[in-house]
């Protein structure tokens, strides 16, 4: 075929996939328009950093298993990950010790407690699960290496891994999270006392505050969600970020655990694994199919971010998004993504 023929079909082709992607970042940007003037809630302020967010930073971005990017908005706006790490490092943990002594250190049960409560399972000295602070800090133990710069490393790795690039830990909220760290140091030793954290439990820590601090944006957590759903391979890397037979145990835990107190209701509206953090940050996962990464910092009192939940609430009812909705009639993501809209 001669040169210019063939990029005449190439040149088709992209605009016929042009066109077809085209409704649902239409529909990405009717949500952000929706509810972008939402002004419920409130900016974290616990550290001094949090409370400098600018409550109309919004943004929107959904990545798919075959590596489509869908970003609206303030998807390039950096926020401290917070708690939306949790999952990834117990994914981690998983990796490195395997199931068996994870879970003699952290358990994988839904509590009523607040994420910060200073409480152990009573019958195991366990924290109940990995979304909880309790529990993170224990997964955080749990990160290998001779001293704290091979863990480090290791955490860093990780979490690059799954973003697909390089991601860094921003030192003011770090030093902030490390001075005002005082409760999760009393959980910390809460477990040293019941043998569920090792020694190095103050270097555990000093990793469990950088790992909050490390700073992504939207489009990171849709890409992070998009690599759980791609049975642990980043889609746009092809690299594997996760070990294929615990993507299970991490998508377990993100959908009954991972949305603070608000867990339950979210399991039942939305029914997709998710986790949330303090920094406005939510990461859910359609397995399978794609990744949502949303970014606003207005907190409901939950600690959830208000946008990002109606926006995945949305996503979830329009396009048949819900776990157990999923899978009747086998319909392919093109088709849940452009022509089951209601
Ligand atoms: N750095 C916070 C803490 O450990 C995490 C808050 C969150 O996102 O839940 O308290």
């Amino acid at each position: 075929m001669p040169d210019n023929q063939s990029t005449g079909a190439l040149d088709d082709l992209i605009g016929c996939l042009k066109a077809a992607v085209a409704p649902f970042r239409a529909t990405l940007q009717e949500l952000h328009a929706k509810y972008r003037d939402v002004a419920d809630g409130k900016v974290a302020d616990y550290i001094p950093e949090l409370a400098l967010a600018d409550p109309k930073w919004f943004g929107i971005s959904v990545v798919t298993v075959d590596g489509q990017a869908f970003d609206v908005g303030d998807c390039q706006q950096l926020l401290s990950i917070q708690s939306v790490s949790k999952p990834f490092v117990f994914g981690m943990a998983l990796e490195d010790h395997g199931r068996e002594v994870v879970l003699k250190k952290v358990g994988v049960e839904p509590t009523g407690e607040a994420f910060n409560a200073i409480v152990l399972d009573e019958k195991s000295n366990r924290p109940f699960n990995p979304l909880v602070n309790a529990g993170a800090i224990a997964t955080a133990d749990l990160i290998p290496g001779k001293d704290f710069a091979e863990r480090i490393k290791r955490l860093m790795a990780t979490f690059s891994g799954y973003a697909g690039r390089d991601v860094y830990v921003d030192n003011a909220i770090f030093m902030s999270e490390r001075s005002t760290g005082h409760r999760n140091r009393a959980i910390a030793h809460l477990m040293l006392n019941f043998g569920m954290v090792s020694e190095k439990v103050e270097e555990s820590l000093e990793l469990y505050f950088q790992q909050c601090s490390i700073l992504v944006n939207a489009h990171d957590l849709a890409v992070m969600g998009a690599s759980l759903a791609n049975a642990g391979v980043n889609p746009i890397t092809k690299q594997r970020a996760l070990e294929r037979e615990y993507v299970k145990d991490v998508l377990s835990v993100m959908l009954t655990c991972g949305m603070y107190d608000y867990a339950g209701e979210w399991a039942y509206r939305v029914g997709l694994p998710a986790k949330s953090g303090v920094g406005g940050g939510i990461c859910a996962v359609v397995p399978g199919r794609c990744g949502i990464g949303i970014f606003s910092p207005l907190l409901d009192a939950r600690g959830n971010s208000v946008r990002g939940i109606k926006v995945c609430e949305e996503l979830s009812d329009r396009f048949g998004l819900h776990a157990f909705e999923l899978g009747f009639d086998g319909e392919r993501i093109e088709d849940q993504f452009y022509l089951r809209k209601k």
